[in-house]
């Protein structure tokens, strides 16, 4: 034996181990549920965000801020994951869903301290989350899915407090409208739905149009403004001369070359525009460049045309008007070509939009989105976005749940009976889940200026006396029947949030060992790589 010591790690290696890694975690996961903590609810505040380029974004909605904000703490990235299945998986429910996962966690540390292996809390968790899915189910109110006020409640639940507030009446008719319109035998894609925005006339003009609506003008004044009847040809070539690939010369001598490389290239256009005249369409929109002479040819037949048009809106237009894309000017015929009732160039303040009406396929719709400002317009279409999601998940699980807390409490109720019956040790980790689910009314509370303590101990005897769906109303600041209230949301949103958040922290719990490379970049600041500075000490 030598005294030299063994090396296992390059020398920049960091690494975190036992408590210290465990708390460092925990403290990381803490500080993301308290960063979108006073946004949750109705009352909840705004964030502002401001991005290296000086963009800037104001927001009540985890998920975005979350993901905007850079986050570098690998287990803090954990628990944005959490925000990002709970978006993809509901479309709502962000918030909570961060804050049961880091108050799950605060509440471990507690236990941690009294001397209980992480082994029986994340034992007592998942014991815990199992249970708490059947007890969620058991106590879920089964929905009328033909009643359309139910349906714009869940809307207006959704979209209480994300800058909706005066025209949610309207939102949540216009989402409800939408989705009814888009469901085909159950079954809800919310691709077919397409939102626009428009800048200028306020919130309470936004709508909804049975069609598409992309946001593109027509390339020339001379074209017709409006198409009846019109045949659509989706194209993704240029009607313009294509730029050679590798640079070449030509070689003019006299002017009569010249004029005769000009005619060459006129000619090529004009053969172009006239295959597509020959498909017998009225309007092209076109994924790539039209140029100036195609424009006066298709002005000149009466054609009207839009140029790089997204991607995505040539999809939608495809799916709308039953035409098919073409990739190749000699594969376009009538064959190809979609059907519209109506193309028509519509000015809205600063923008010129162009609206596709009665397509083939009437499941075609768009919401366009007004108002004043580019920042108060992403902001309602988060918020309707939030209310899409949850109307589409209470129609497709067909289940609902009261809000404002209500769940929450009646689930945490449940638990600790059922905790009763677990040993010791397990019994105290199933209580601390269930006291993580009262964080949500209580912040709730606190967020509308409350006091968290009354309103969690009343929303606790008015269930232990049996008032199952008793939460706290803050269109009225009272407890009491939120179903009665119509304060609800789709059952779904608190499945995934619970199931997410309890995987997570139980994950982070199970780390006793941190190990960060740098792998030879030299970002460290000082710190462990990803840990925020000044965590290193704890
Ligand atoms: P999340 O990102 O989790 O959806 P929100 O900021 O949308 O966060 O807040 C959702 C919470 O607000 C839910 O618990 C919901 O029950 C509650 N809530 C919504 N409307 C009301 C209301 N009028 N009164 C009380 N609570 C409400
Ligand atoms: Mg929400």
């Amino acid at each position: 034996m030598t005294d030299k010591p063994i090396v296992l790690f390059p020398e920049d290696v960091q690494r975190l181990m036992g408590k210290d890694a465990q708390r460092n975690n925990i403290l990381a996961a803490k500080m993301v549920a308290d960063i979108v903590k006073t946004t949750l609810g109705p009352k909840g505040m705004d964030k502002m965000l401001v991005s290296p380029t000086n963009d800037i974004i104001v927001t009540n909605d985890g998920v975005t801020i979350l993901e905007e904000m850079q986050i570098e703490h690998p287990a803090a990235k954990m628990m944005v994951d959490i925000a990002k299945t709970q978006e993809s998986e509901v479309g709502d429910g962000t918030t909570t869903a961060v804050m049961i996962a880091g108050r799950l966690l605060e509440n471990a540390e507690k236990l941690l301290d009294k001397k209980i292996h992480p082994t029986v809390i994340t034992k007592g968790y998942r014991l815990a989350a199992e249970k708490s899915q059947e007890i969620l189910k058991e106590i879920a109110v089964r929905l009328n899915t033909e009643d359309i006020d139910v349906l714009r409640q869940i809307a207006i639940t959704a979209m209480t407090g994300k800058g909706a507030e005066d025209a949610k009446e309207k939102f949540a008719d216009i989402v409800v409208k939408a989705i009814k319109q888009i469901q085909t035998n159950g079954k809800i894609d919310l691709n077919d739905i397409k939102i626009e925005k428009s800048k200028g006339d306020g919130i309470e003009d936004t709508e909804l149009i049975a069609g598409i609506v992309i946001d593109k003008e027509k390339v020339s004044v001379d074209m017709p403004c409006i198409i009846e009847n019109a045949k659509i040809a989706l194209i993704d070539f240029p009607l313009e001369i294509k730029n050679p690939e590798i640079d070449t010369k030509i070689s003019i001598s006299t002017p009569s070359q010249l004029q005769g490389f000009i005619d060459q290239e006129e000619r090529s256009i004009k053969e172009l525009v006239e295959k597509v005249a020959m498909s017998g369409a009225t309007v092209i929109f076109c994924q790539k460049g039209i140029d100036d002479f195609a424009q006066y040819l298709l002005a000149k037949k009466r054609i009207y045309a839009c140029r790089r048009v997204a991607k995505s809106d040539i999809e939608k237009l495809a799916k709308a008007s039953g035409g098919k894309i073409v990739s190749n000017i000699n594969e376009l015929s009538s064959l190809e070509l979609g059907n519209a009732m109506t193309v028509e160039e519509v000015k809205h303040g600063e923008d010129t939009m162009t609206y596709v009406r009665g397509c083939k396929n009437p499941k075609a719709l768009t919401i366009l989105i007004h108002g004043g400002t580019g920042h108060v317009i992403d902001e309602i279409e988060r918020a309707i976005k939030d209310g899409l999601g949850d109307v589409a998940s209470a129609l497709k699980s067909g289940a609902i749940v009261p809000g404002g807390g209500a769940i929450e409490i009646e689930l945490a109720r449940r638990l600790r009976e059922y905790s009763q019956g677990l040993s010791g040790r397990e019994q105290l980790a199933v209580e601390e889940f269930a006291s993580a689910l009262e964080y949500i009314p209580v912040t709730l509370a606190e967020n509308a200026g409350m006091d968290p303590i009354d309103v969690l101990t009343e929303l606790k005897a008015r269930h232990d006396s049996g008032e199952r769906n008793a939460g706290l109303n803050l269109f009225t600041n009272r407890i009491e029947d939120v179903l009665l209230a119509k304060i609800i949301e789709p059952l779904k949103i608190k499945t995934q949030a619970i199931t997410s958040a309890s995987e997570v922290a139980i994950m982070i719990l199970r780390i006793d060992d941190v190990i960060a490379s740098s792998g030879g970049k030299s970002s460290n600041r000082g710190g462990m790589r990803g840990m925020p500075s000044g965590m290193e000490e704890y």
